[in-house]
Formats: C-alpha cells, sequence, structure tokens
C-alpha cells in the first residue's frame, strides 16, 4: 500500500468527517491503515487498486496488489454480486449490505465467505464518478455459527418430533416445559395439558403405584434424579389419564448449567408391549421346558452340526446314564453301530432342508451293552433368518414292542410247528359274518392245497361224511342254542381225493354282552389213526370175549354137575373146593361180560328195559347179595330215599354192584363200607363210602376213563381192567343219572349215583 494514495482516499472522505486540519489526515490515514474494517479503493471500469489498508489485504489473502485490476489477483469475483455491487458504485449508487456472500479463493479452493460490506463512489473534482471505495468486515464466523444452530435445532426438531422414544424434560420445580409427540403417545396427556396443568410432571403421570397406592414424588427416582445430579435408569409404571397403568423403561439426565441443576431430560420407553412378549417367550419356554422335563419320551436337542447341546431325564434314563455321562457321550456313541449311517443321513438331510420333520426307527446302545429300539420324531428349528438351526428330537422307547412282535412272530411259528407235528388244525368262525378262517394245517388236514379253503360252512360241510353230518350240525346248533361255552364232536371227512379221514372237534363259543354268538375258536384233531386202532382193539376183544365166553360156559357146567356129584357122594372137601372154582369162573364171565360191554357202549348198541321200581329196596336187594360173598365187610345201610325211580333197575343194580365191589376191594383190611340212602331234589341217590387207601386228586379226572387204574391200584395188583366206572358211568348217563366221587388219601372214597325219581310219579319232593 502506498501513503500516497491512501492520503488522497483520505482527502476525500475527510471533508465531511474531519476538521480542514492538515495534521488531522494524517492521524485520519494511520486510523485507516490500522483499522479492523478492511478498506480499499478501486478506479475505474476495471477496478483498478488504487489502495488498500492493512485488514483489506488480510481479506483477500495477501494477493491484493495496488495498481493492478481486482479480478487479476482475486479473478474468482468476477461477475458475482460482489462484483455486481461495486459495479452499481462506479454508478453512483452507495450501498450498505449485512452478511453479503463473497467467493473467495484464499487456500486454493473458492469458498463464500460473508461481510458486512459498504460501498460509496468516489468522484472527481467536476462531480463524475472515478471509482468505489469499499469497506468490509468479515462476519463468516458468525454466519457459520448461526447456520450451524440452524441446522442443529432443525435437526433436533426432526429428532424429537419422529422418535418413538418418548422425551420430556423438566425445569427445577419438576414441572414440564417440552414433550416430544412420542411422549404424549405414551403418556396420553398433550403437552398443553400438561403445561397448563400448573403442578409436577409426577402428579400427572406418576402419583399412583400399581396397587393404587400414592406414590410420593420424594421417592421417585426420576424426580430424585436432578437434586443428586445423576442420570438413573430403571423400569416403572406410570398411570394413564383413564386410570390404567403401563410399564415403561426411564432414563432420568440432569441439566446442569454451570454445575448449578436447572432441569431434566427424560427419556421413556412404553414396555408394555415388550413385557407381554417377554412373558409370553418366558411361558413358552417354561412350558417347553415342563415337557422336556417331564416327558416320558427321550427328548434331546441338536446343533446343526450333530452336536447333542440338551438331553431329558427321560432320555438319560432311556440309555441308562446319568445327565452329566449323557454329555460326556455322542449321538454316535449311543447308536447301534449298523445304524449310525442311516442315522447321519436321516439328519443330514433335515439340516439340507429335504424335509421339515422325519421319522425313523433305530436301535440304541444301553450303557450296559443291550439294545434298546427307539422311534425317532425329529424336527428341525429355524433361526430368524429362516436358516436351520436346531434339531430337536423325541425319541420313543419301542423295544418292548419290537420284543414282543418277535416273541408273537416265534409263538406264531411255534403253534404253526406244533400244529403241524400234533396233526392239529385250528378254525376260526366270525359269528357277525359267517366266515370261517383256517390255519394252513388244518387246511393241510382236509387235504387242501394251503389258501383254497373257500370260508364257508358249505364249503366245510361239503367234506363232511353225509352220514355225520346231521350229528355235527345239531351239535353245534344246541350248543349255541343253550349258549354252552363250547361243544365236542367226532366225524368223518372225505378229502378230495376220496380218502376218508376221521376228525375231533373242540370249540370254544364266544358270545357278545347281548348273548349272540360273537365267534367260535376251534381245534379239529386227525383221530383216523386213533380210530383204526380202537377198532381193531374192540374187534379183537370183542371175538376174544366171544371165543372165550363157550368154553367159560361149559367150564361152569361141568363144574357145577361135578360138584353136585360129589356132595351126593358125601365128598364136602372137594365139593367145596369146586365151589371155589365155580365162583372163579363167575368172575371171569363177569369180566369177559363187561369186555363184551364196551363195543355196544361205544356203538350205541346197549338196550334199556325201563320199568318203575322202588330205589331203596333195589338197593338193598344189591347189597345183601353182595355180603353173602364179602365176607370181610360188613355192608351198612342207613337211610331211605322213598323215591320211585323210572330207569332199567337191573342195569342200577350193576352199577350199584360195581361201586360196592370197589368199596371193597380198595379198602382192604377195613371191616366196613357204609351205603346211606337219600334224595336230591326229587330224585334218588345212594352213597357208597369206603375207609380203604383213597384216590390222589390228580388221578381222579380219569377215573371214569377206559381202562385207567390208578398208581395204587395197579401196585396192590387188586384185579381189574379199568372197564369197572367207564362201563357205569356210560349206563348211568343213559339213564339220565350222575355218579359223583369224592375222596382223600388214605381216608377213603365215596362215590354217590343218583337216579331220576319217576316223571309220572306224585310223591312230594319235601328232601
Ligand atoms: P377196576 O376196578 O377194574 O380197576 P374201575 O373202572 O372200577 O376199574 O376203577 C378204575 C380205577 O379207579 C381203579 O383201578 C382204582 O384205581 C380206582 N378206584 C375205583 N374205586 C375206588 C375206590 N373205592 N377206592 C380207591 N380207588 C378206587
Amino acid at each position: 500500500m502506498s501513503n500516497h494514495e491512501a492520503g488522497s482516499a483520505a482527502r476525500d472522505q475527510g471533508e465531511e468527517l474531519l476538521s480542514p486540519n492538515p495534521a488531522h489526515a494524517q492521524i485520519l490515514q494511520q486510523l485507516v491503515s490500522v483499522a479492523p474494517t478492511g478498506i480499499g479503493f478501486y478506479e475505474g471500469p476495471d477496478f483498478i487498486l488504487r489502495f488498500i489498508n492493512k485488514a483489506g489485504g488480510e481479506v483477500l489473502g495477501g494477493r491484493a496488489v495496488v495498481g493492478k485490476s481486482l479480478f487479476e489477483f482475486a479473478p474468482e469475483i468476477k461477475d458475482t454480486p460482489a462484483h455486481e455491487a461495486l459495479r452499481r458504485g462506479l454508478r453512483g449508487e452507495e450501498h450498505s449490505l449485512r452478511a453479503f456472500p463473497v467467493p473467495l479463493n484464499r487456500d486454493g479452493a473458492i469458498r463464500p465467505y460473508y461481510f458486512n460490506l459498504a460501498t460509496k463512489p468516489v468522484s472527481d473534482g467536476a462531480g463524475a464518478t472515478i471509482g468505489v471505495m469499499l469497506a468490509v468486515v468479515e462476519v463468516t464466523d458468525q454466519v457459520v455459527a448461526r447456520q450451524r444452530a440452524e441446522e442443529l435445532a432443525m435437526l433436533n426438531g426432526i429428532i424429537t418430533d419422529n422418535a418413538t422414544l418418548g422425551l420430556l424434560m423438566m425445569n427445577d420445580q419438576s414441572e414440564c416445559t417440552f414433550m416430544n409427540p412420542a411422549a404424549e403417545e405414551i403418556t396420553g396427556y398433550t403437552f398443553e395439558e400438561v403445561r397448563s396443568a400448573g403442578k409436577p410432571l409426577h402428579e400427572i403421570v406418576h402419583y399412583l403405584r400399581p396397587d393404587g397406592s400414592p406414590y410420593p414424588m420424594r421417592e421417585c427416582p426420576i424426580d430424585r434424579a436432578l437434586p443428586e445430579k445423576n442420570r438413573t435408569q430403571g423400569e416403572d409404571v406410570f398411570v394413564r389419564p383413564d386410570g390404567s397403568f403401563y410399564s415403561v423403561a426411564f432414563t432420568a439426565s440432569p441439566i446442569l448449567r454451570g454445575g448449578r441443576p436447572v432441569g431434566t431430560v427424560i427419556e421413556v420407553r412404553d414396555t408394555t408391549e415388550e413385557k407381554r412378549i417377554q412373558a409370553a417367550i418366558q411361558e413358552s419356554q417354561e412350558r417347553f421346558r415342563a415337557v422336556f422335563d417331564q416327558a416320558a419320551v427321550g427328548i434331546s436337542v441338536f446343533s446343526k452340526n450333530g452336536k447333542r447341546k440338551m438331553a431329558n431325564d427321560a432320555y438319560a434314563q432311556m440309555l441308562g446314564y446319568s445327565a452329566e455321562e449323557l454329555l460326556e457321550t455322542s449321538v454316535h456313541d449311543v447308536t447301534h453301530p449298523e445304524d449310525r449311517a442311516v442315522d447321519e443321513e436321516k439328519f443330514k438331510g433335515l439340516i439340507r432342508g429335504d424335509a421339515e420333520r422325519s421319522v425313523w426307527e433305530k436301535r440304541y446302545v444301553h450303557r450296559d451293552g443291550s439294545i434298546v429300539w427307539g422311534i425317532v420324531y425329529a424336527t428341525v428349528l429355524h433361526d430368524g433368518q429362516g436358516r436351520p438351526k436346531n434339531v430337536i428330537s423325541a425319541v420313543q422307547d419301542i423295544t418292548e414292542r419290537v420284543r414282543a412282535a418277535q416273541e408273537l412272530r416265534d409263538e406264531k411259528e411255534q403253534l404253526e410247528l406244533a400244529q403241524r407235528a400234533g396233526g392239529i388244525g385250528t378254525f376260526e368262525i366270525d359269528g357277525q359274518t359267517g366266515r370261517i378262517t383256517w390255519s394252513r394245517e388244518l387246511e393241510r388236514l382236509y387235504g387242501l392245497a394251503p389258501g383254497s379253503f373257500k370260508g364257508t360252512t358249505e364249503a366245510w360241510y361239503a367234506f363232511v361224511h353225509p352220514d355225520d353230518r346231521p350229528q355235527v350240525e345239531r351239535k353245534i346248533a344246541e350248543a349255541i342254542k343253550r349258549r354252552d361255552p363250547g361243544f365236542e364232536a367226532q366225524w368223518r371227512i372225505i378229502r378230495p381225493s376220496g380218502e376218508v379221514r376221521y376228525i375231533a372237534g373242540r370249540s370254544e363259543i364266544f358270545y357278545r354282552p347281548d348273548h349272540r354268538m360273537e365267534r367260535i375258536l376251534g381245534v379239529n384233531i386227525d383221530v383216523t389213526e386213533r380210530t383204526k386202532l380202537e377198532r381193531q382193539k374192540d374187534e379183537f376183544i370183542a371175538i376174544a370175549g366171544h371165543e372165550l365166553k363157550t368154553p367159560i360156559t361149559s367150564i361152569k357146567a361141568y363144574a357145577q354137575a361135578l360138584r353136585r356129584r360129589l356132595s351126593r357122594s358125601g365128598d364136602e372137601a372137594s365139593a367145596r373146593n369146586l365151589a371155589r372154582i365155580e365162583a372163579q369162573v363167575d368172575k371171569l364171565s363177569a369180566l369177559i361180560s363187561d369186555l363184551l360191554e364196551v363195543p355196544k357202549l361205544e356203538s350205541g348198541q346197549l338196550v334199556m328195559r325201563p320199568e318203575r321200581y322202588d330205589f331203596d329196596a333195589m338197593v338193598r336187594e344189591t347189597v345183601e347179595a353182595l355180603q353173602v360173598s364179602s365176607e370181610g365187610h360188613k355192608l351198612i345201610v342207613e337211610g331211605a330215599s322213598g323215591v320211585t325211580v323210572y330207569g332199567d333197575r337191573e342195569r342200577a343194580g350193576q352199577v350199584l354192584t360195581n361201586l360196592l365191589t370197589n368199596a371193597i376191594k380198595y379198602s382192604p383190611g377195613r371191616d366196613k363200607v357204609l351205603v346211606r340212602l337219600g334224595r336230591k331234589g326229587a330224585d334218588a341217590e345212594a352213597c357208597i363210602q369206603d375207609f380203604g387207601a383213597g384216590i390222589a386228586d390228580e388221578e381222579l379226572p380219569y377215573i371214569f376213563d377206559r381202562f385207567y387204574r390208578t398208581g395204587v391200584a395197579k401196585k396192590a395188583s387188586a384185579p381189574g381192567m379199568g372197564l369197572g366206572l367207564y362201563i357205569s358211568s356210560q349206563i348211568t348217563a343213559q339213564m339220565g343219572g350222575t355218579i359223583k366221587v369224592k375222596s382223600k388219601v388214605g381216608e377213603g372214597s365215596t362215590f354217590c349215583l343218583r337216579l331220576l325219581a319217576d316223571k309220572s310219579n306224585e310223591q312230594k319232593a319235601d328232601a
């Protein structure tokens, strides 16, 4: 800057400002040069700088050169509003502009700087404007600060207005001074309502506890934040205008100005929904935990790489481990080696997303080494992004089921084997449909190919011998009609090949609660061989018996004749011996009669001659006849029945004889046999009691079978063939009577014969 030029400018302006004292002009010049205001003088349309003070030079970044055009050292100003302001000054206008932006290149980049700016036209002596005086005060810092403050205020507004977080402010009187929309939404009050209430915020939104008791302000942590100068965080329950409560999470921060508390900023968040969700999550977690812990099935949770994260007690128990031990074993360890590959593949499939859930059976190895069969129900659990996260599996122990199934298979095989070995076939008849199911063996028995039986009653009867069919049909029909628990029958069948077989059938009938037949289960046994053998035996016995009868009759006749002759000749000793021979011949003849009776009984050829007779008289007669030849035992008759029986009197006597003979025969060394007469209902009964060896319980059921003799009888070599009781029971049954027996080993036996009273008999049954 040149002093000369500055001096001339001062001269122009000084006229109206200062006194004409030339000394003062120099002071003015000095003043201009040190003034904080940038001052410069530009001349002509090209704005040639004629002088500039220090502050003015600084404004231009030290680029100003006196004598050069402004646009030469500060070209960025050209054609800007600043250029226009200078131009208007050149046209004689005076300006004063505040915070006027001027683009300047001070450090290599053009940026706006702000100035309070004044222009003043400078004229020559003749009044023509020759240049412009420019005075500038830089206000860039102030402008930027103001803009920044404005921006911040705007941002603040945006933030508080759009926040979901409720923001409130309180003054040092705990009165609300600010609420953002979220705070209004949360509290249910408008800021206006809260402000105009004229009482502390606490008294409006926080005055009650959820139990309805008052909440004193001095206990409120939010209101304590300010006096304690402490930022506080917590959860609490506020109250709405309608009196309902809601949970909030809050932060209360004291505002300190110069260390002095002036207010509180409160942030609040309505946590009601959060709480509800949390509670729901917790509840569902608890529910899962309960199911997990208490389930009877084993449950485990696996991470997606197959590691077991947790397992319940049932799972541990199933495999014989404690919960701790289980943590140290992997699924691989407890899986049967042969099932590991399948197991892994199933698991990987779930993680790959082949399926949401999968069910498979596998074998585990129990801690004790035994195999545990399980059925696994596995489900994939996903994370928030829908990626597989965990697999949860429930395992049901089906070891018992598998074992039972195996046993059932074994049993069935055994049964089939047994059926085959025993020649036994089984069948089932469905009462509802009438369908008949036959076992393989039954088909084989009937000579049919497996599976070829048609399953109907007619299909079965087609094989039954026509002569036997009526008898079988009648038996079944009668059994069902009487609701019998079962029936037995024998019949012949004709196989498709024409071969005749003998079948024994035994069935059980099951009834429904309404007494209708539900089903029949039964067995058929091929008894052909047995029947044939029995036939042969019967034939043999018949022939042998018959052949024996003639010589025995002759022996008896000759013995009788001989005895009479010896008696007459006075040889009594020989006569007695012959009498003994005769008695033995009688026994022999009785035995042969028995033998011959059997086939008759079998074929139903036994002829009955029924008549009405006095039961008691018949008994006494029989007893008397036997007493003659039984010297060792006294036969004692007690009581009376007084019953008239209708039946074959001779046969009844035969039965009674047999029972009495046995009583004597099987009580050797005893001296009596009791015969008690009595009545059972209307019927007559005679009980024959001996005091002999008795019969063991396990032998009792068989003593009425053909040729059966007890061990004791055989050992004692008491004479007999085991036919007497068989014949007796058969005869009695044909007469409609029964024989019952009670016996105790070492104490004796009691056989009771019961016969039917004559139906036309008008006797009163008052027994
Ligand atoms: P038997 O007497 O010819 O052997 P039974 O048919 O009369 O044949 O009797 C069958 C079996 O019953 C006898 O062998 C005997 O073992 C037994 N028994 C019959 N009656 C008696 C009885 N009163 N005391 C003991 N055992 C008896």
